[in-house]
């Protein structure tokens, strides 16, 4: 069991990993298994960061966990344990409503081929060669073609496709049409891969598992320990200072707070060369969400309409429009008792982009307002496909980008980390000063909870090549 606070962690550790959620959690893992010693803190009570869950009236509402590639499953058992990679089940109706098209998709090659030969008239050649052009993106490739330009390529003036291709990668990752075709490429081939999955049991089982492995392999896990600095002595890291300035110390810091966080508030400007922090200065932050969590009264019911339902009353994809306040774009999951088998219970979370802007400006009284209103709609946007949800509610409540930046800390309450540019200052911080390195979302690639792991593994390996040296 994590400790509740950091009472009981040594004065020194090999490694210190501040934040855990995915990448923290995989990072201290990995390193904790190749012998070195760790110890992981975690300023929320609950560990998970944005995998989480909380409770109420006996429903547990499910934050993250929507629907990740079928990459989770190689990833899992290799990086994990075969038990956390035998709970991963597939999602098979995906259904998309907006005034362009109304369809069911399992989200895989073969089926969005179908649709768009059968459904949007496309040559089948064009969709082939889009299908392959996609799937060859990587990483290292050119990235000054934008996701606009690959559509327009591929689709010109089908803003019906645009929408269908878009559309989901939006919700799933914050990326816009004006950003690197790579951002999107790498993303939506992951799932066309074999199509959308879940975890059985939900993410409180997930993350119980995870810290079973942890602590299991060595990591000492604490709970409630917020790490208010980083600690930096003569061009190398040192270790953390926490509340009441106890100092920890530790060659290696692994920061998984978001990469702002970690150089302006964490570590401080001073201690980074000047063109460094003139390159971070660059990062843009990715959008944040809103959310509508409805838990249904023990004993109610209703029909299968569909895992994921990808809604909109927009007449075209447009991202302002998905991240307005008043949106009429949203993704609605739905819970069915087959979620968790230990608990016949069903609920719905409604998922929308959002800014941080829009709702951190707010006096106490309009904030409310406003959450009420996003409520409402939210309900009265499903009741188009579960009729009388309303009255089937027993739980309404909601969360915004501030509900997002007060659990986990991130800047603006950021859904997804940063845009493109924070990927390169990530992968660079251990260059600039020895010992810190960074895990989390960045440069949207490493976003999701598939990005996260996999990117606590390259972490891992950065880290324990420095602590061998
Ligand atoms: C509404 C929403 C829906 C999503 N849906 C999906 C989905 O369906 N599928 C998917 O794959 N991904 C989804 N994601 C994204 C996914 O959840 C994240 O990309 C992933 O979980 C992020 O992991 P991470 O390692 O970057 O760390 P995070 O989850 O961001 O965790 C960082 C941790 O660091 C801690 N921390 C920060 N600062 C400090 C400090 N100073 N001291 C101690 N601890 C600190 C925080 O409390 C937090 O626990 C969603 C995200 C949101 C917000």
């Amino acid at each position: 069991m994590p400790y509740k606070s950091i009472d009981k962690a040594k004065s020194n550790y090999d490694v210190i990993v501040i934040g855990s959620g995915l990448g923290g959690l995989t990072v201290s893992n990995r390193l904790a298994r190749a012998g070195h010693s760790v110890l992981l803190l975690e300023h929320h009570h609950q560990p998970g960061g944005l995998a989480t869950w909380f409770k109420r009236k006996g429903h547990i509402f499910d934050i993250s966990l929507h629907g990740f590639p079928y990459g989770m499953v190689k990833t899992c058992r290799k990086y994990w344990n075969q038990a956390i990679k035998d709970s991963i089940v597939q999602l098979k109706n995906i259904v998309f409503d907006n005034p362009q098209f109304s369809l069911k998709t399992t989200f895989d090659r073969h089926d969005f081929s179908a649709i768009l030969r059968d459904k949007f008239a496309i040559n089948q050649a064009v969709i082939d060669n889009f299908f392959n052009t996609v799937s060859g993106m990587n990483f290292y490739d050119d990235q000054s073609m934008t996701t606009r330009e690959l559509f327009d390529k591929f689709f010109p003036g089908r803003s019906d496709v645009h929408r269908l291709l878009m559309e989901p990668i939006t919700y799933a990752n914050g990326s816009t049409l004006d950003e690197p075709a790579i951002t999107y490429g790498i993303v939506f081939s992951n799932f066309m891969n074999k199509g959308v999955f879940t975890f059985q049991g939900g993410t409180d089982r997930l993350i119980g598992m995870m810290v079973d492995e942890i602590e299991k392999n060595g990591v000492t896990v604490c709970l409630n320990s917020k790490v208010e600095r980083i600690v930096v002595e003569k061009g190398k890291v040192k270790g953390v200072a926490c509340a009441g300035e106890r100092i920890i110390s530790a060659p290696a810091v692994i920061s998984n707070s978001g990469i702002t966080n970690t150089i302006y508030n964490l570590a401080g400007t001073d201690v980074f060369p000047e063109d460094f922090i003139q390159q971070a200065d660059q990062i843009k932050i990715n959008n944040s969400s809103c959310q509508v969590y409805l838990g249904i009264k023990k004993g109610e019911s209703f029909a299968d309409v569909g895992d994921l339902l990808f809604t909109s009353r927009a007449p075209e994809f447009d991202s302002n429009e998905l991240l307005d306040m008043h949106t009429s774009s949203k993704t609605f999951s739905i819970y069915y008792p087959r979620t968790r088998p230990d608990n016949s219970d069903y609920t719905v979370v409604a998922s929308m982009n959002a800014r941080y802007e829009d709702w951190a400006g707010l006096d106490k009284k309009d904030y409310h307002k406003a959450k009420e209103d996003l409520i409402n709609r939210s309900v009265d946007d499903l009741e188009r496909y579960i009729p009388g949800i309303r009255e089937k509610c027993d739980w309404l409540e909601a969360a915004t980008p501030k509900t997002f930046n007060r659990y986990t800390l991130h800047t603006r309450g950021t859904s997804f980390g940063t845009k493109f540019e924070g990927l390169n200052i990530s992968r660079s911080i251990f260059k600039v000063l020895p010992g810190l390195f960074h895990v989390g979302s960045v440069g949207i690639i490493m976003s999701g909870w598939l990005g996260a792991i996999n990117y606590g593994v390259i972490v891992a390996n950065d880290v324990d090549a420095f602590l061998r040296s």
